[in-house]
């Protein structure tokens, strides 16, 4: 009997004791793990709340977001308001709940600019639900309220369809994001330091008119702060309609046979079987030009925040244009109408491998094979202007390196989707194909580009007396 109370009572202590243990021990198991998406450094009106919230089987039994200001806490989002009601909280996966609320002055009318702390606690069930494992995450942040300001400083705007313009903007406060939206296309402003501009409210962008939009596409300057608060601008221009060339491309068995597999082996992801040359011409002439042209206009995020040219772009020497930018192109194969494209650039033809030079001062960020380009070389001129040279059979640049107006880039070629030896060249405007012969015109550059900056204070290179 002795020893049964004896183990009766240590079976107590050892269940008291790893209770305790355990009691203990969940105490300091790690509480959901939290992740805030947004906001960043800033809320304003109409931000945002998303988080990310991960506990075993998304599991838990308080989430809190509250929003402190000088002492006094704004309520943000608690898990009890969500429930069964819009779709502010999913599931992301089995362990990951997605949150998503408003947040700003819109949602929490009482928060004033100024600084502000956000805090999310979150717990999970421990223990069989008889404990909580908790954790508390906070941020700093500031609320701005007031829109920036955004107008159009430079003037007389002229715009031709396919072609580009140049603009001063003020935008205020100098700390955010302003550009031109035309078409849905976003063009960034750079610092008007870029171009001598000491005010620190300047800003200048290159835009561009697609050659596919209506000519009277509205043009909207706009500035954007990191609290989300935004504000536009219309610019003021001139549209001029443009009617560009078609043609109609004769293509034949020699041609698909020579451009067709060359392409097919330089582009392995492109999986076309070259046993159906127009088939696999067509997926080229289509697909691969359109993946083609996204690459391209990718690179416009390379560009140098600064004018790294002095003068107008030279059309490369003693050239025969052949084809001229946004022709429009019917393919005929055997007498049939077999597809239709646009020719975004000038074909310009002189001696077979003819030495290529760069148009103008800039440094290389594409140097290599390109799909229907074929060799293929892209110059950063700074504040998103770029050219193109296509169809290369040599490259003598690579990608880094810093070229004069005139440095040989490479040589002519047939590389790529080409009839014969000639050089396709072409200007791009913050990732937009544009009608080169803006840019070689040095009135154009002059009164479009130089003078504005003048205008307004900066440093532009005097226009040549004549
Ligand atoms: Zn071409």
């Amino acid at each position: 009997m002795q020893f049964i109370r004896r183990a009766l009572v240590a079976i107590v202590v050892i269940a008291i004791g790893s209770s305790a243990a355990a009691w203990f021990l969940a105490g300091r198991e790690a509480g959901p793990a939290i992740e805030i998406k947004s906001p960043g450094a800033f809320i304003g009106q109409k931000s945002s709340l998303e988080l990310f919230v991960d506990a075993p089987a998304g599991k838990l039994t308080r989430l809190t977001a509250a929003l402190t200001q000088g002492g006094k806490a704004l309520h943000v989002f608690s898990l009890d308001d969500a429930t069964g009601t819009s779709g502010d909280v999913k599931q992301a996966s089995s362990d990951r709940l997605w949150i998503i609320r408003p947040l700003g002055k819109a949602s929490q009318p009482e928060l004033v600019a100024g600084p502000a702390t956000l805090t999310i606690t979150a717990a999970r069930p421990v223990l069989f639900g008889w404990r909580e494992a908790e954790t508390t995450v906070k941020k700093d942040l500031t609320v701005r309220l007031e829109p920036p300001r955004v107008g159009v400083v430079s003037t007389h705007h002229f715009l031709n369809l396919g072609g580009s313009e140049f603009v001063v903007l003020r935008a205020t406060p100098p700390d955010i994001s302003a550009g031109v939206t035309v078409a849905g296309v976003s063009f960034p402003a750079f610092p008007g330091a870029s171009v001598g501009l000491s005010d620190p409210a300047l800003k200048v962008a290159f835009f561009a008119l697609p050659f596919d939009q209506d000519a009277n596409t509205p043009v909207t300057a706009f500035a954007r702060d990191e609290a989300g608060n935004s504000a536009t601008a219309s610019v003021e221009r001139q549209a001029f309609p443009k009617v560009f060339q078609r043609s109609r491309i004769p293509i034949d068995t020699t041609f698909l046979s020579r451009v067709v597999p060359a392409i097919a082996s330089n582009t392995p992801a492109l999986a076309v079987k070259t046993d159906d040359l127009l088939a696999a011409f067509l997926t080229i002439n289509r697909d691969l030009r359109q993946q083609n042209n996204a690459t391209i206009a990718a690179l416009a995020a390379k560009t140098a925040p600064e004018m790294l040219w002095k003068e107008a772009f030279a059309q490369l020497g003693n050239t025969q244009v052949e084809s001229r930018f946004a022709d429009h192109r019917t393919y005929i194969f055997e007498g049939r109408e077999v597809d239709q494209q646009t020719h975004l650039g000038f074909d310009l033809a002189s001696t077979q491998q003819a030495p290529v030079t760069a148009s103008n001062k800039g440094v290389v960020v594409h140097a290599a094979y390109l799909g229907i380009y074929g060799n293929c070389v892209i110059v950063d001129h700074g504040l998103g202007v770029q050219s193109l040279y296509a169809h290369l059979s040599t490259i003598d640049v690579k990608e880094g390196d810093a070229v004069e107006k005139g440095q040989t880039l490479g040589r002519s070629g047939t590389t790529g989707l080409a009839g014969g030896d000639h050089l396709h060249f072409t200007m791009l405007v913050g990732g937009v194909q544009v009608n080169p012969v803006e840019f070689w015109d040095g009135h154009w550059m002059e009164d479009r580009v130089f003078r504005k900056i003048r205008e307004a204070g900066g440093s532009a290179p005097a226009p040549a007396r004549k």
